[in-house]
């Protein structure tokens, strides 16, 4: 299946923020003891080799996250195994930081920061076949190496997600998860290249940051 078979089945984003102590802590948020989970809306899901981002919005932080794809619907609260899921990838959860900080600030929900357009950007996908306990993933900008995520590092556990998620929401078929980022996040400039990278997917992409518009 193409990106685009993958992802144009999709109905819902799921997002998981905090999943990694040290991201937490750099944004000086506390650890939750549960999954932080969030939605991103359909009209922000991008792919290519070029992302327009709204530089209008304030500052727009790169954070690079694992995203799972599931294969298979499972009713709310009928999760039990990772049969579900069909597919692991790499992407970019785009947030505009201030715009967030703002809206937490007075309790409002994060969505405007969250779901402009092309803020979900999607690399590539593999079949979900080799051990999830044993992922890497890179991220570099400009080729300066800014994030390096480990799945053995991270709070919560995919099983868990899928659990916590699955609880009150539904897994539709081809729905994605953008499973959490670890530390280093930080601010992403038109003209920047981002590339992410992953051994055990055996993935190298590349895209070019431009303004919108
Ligand atoms: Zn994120």
């Amino acid at each position: 299946m193409t990106l685009h078979d993958l992802i144009h089945t999709c109905r819902n984003i799921y997002a998981i923020g905090r999943n990694y102590r040290a991201h937490a802590a750099e944004l000086n948020n506390p650890v939750p003891s549960e999954p932080l989970i969030f939605s991103k809306t359909l009209s922000s899901i991008c792919c290519g080799e070029t992302i327009a981002l709204p530089f209008h919005l304030g500052p727009i932080h790169f954070e690079a996250e694992i995203v799972l794809r599931i294969g298979k619907a499972i009713p709310m609260g009928a999760f039990s195994d990772l049969s579900c899921v069909s597919h692991l990838g790499l992407g970019i959860d785009f947030t505009a930081r201030d715009l967030q900080a703002r809206l937490k600030e007075k309790g409002h929900p994060w969505h405007r920061a969250k779901s402009f357009s092309n803020a979900a950007y999607l690399g590539a996908f593999v079949p979900f076949e080799t051990p999830w306990e044993d992922q890497r993933f890179q991220l570099r900008v400009n080729e300066k190496l800014v994030q390096a995520g480990d799945t053995r590092l991270m709070i919560f556990s995919m099983f868990q997600l899928l659990e916590a998620i699955n609880v009150g929401l539904p897994l539709m078929e081809g729905d994605l998860i953008f499973s959490g980022t670890p530390k280093g996040v930080g601010e992403i400039h038109a003209g920047d290249s981002v590339r992410m990278t992953s051994e055990a997917m055996n993935l190298d992409l590349t895209a070019k940051v431009v303004a919108q518009p």
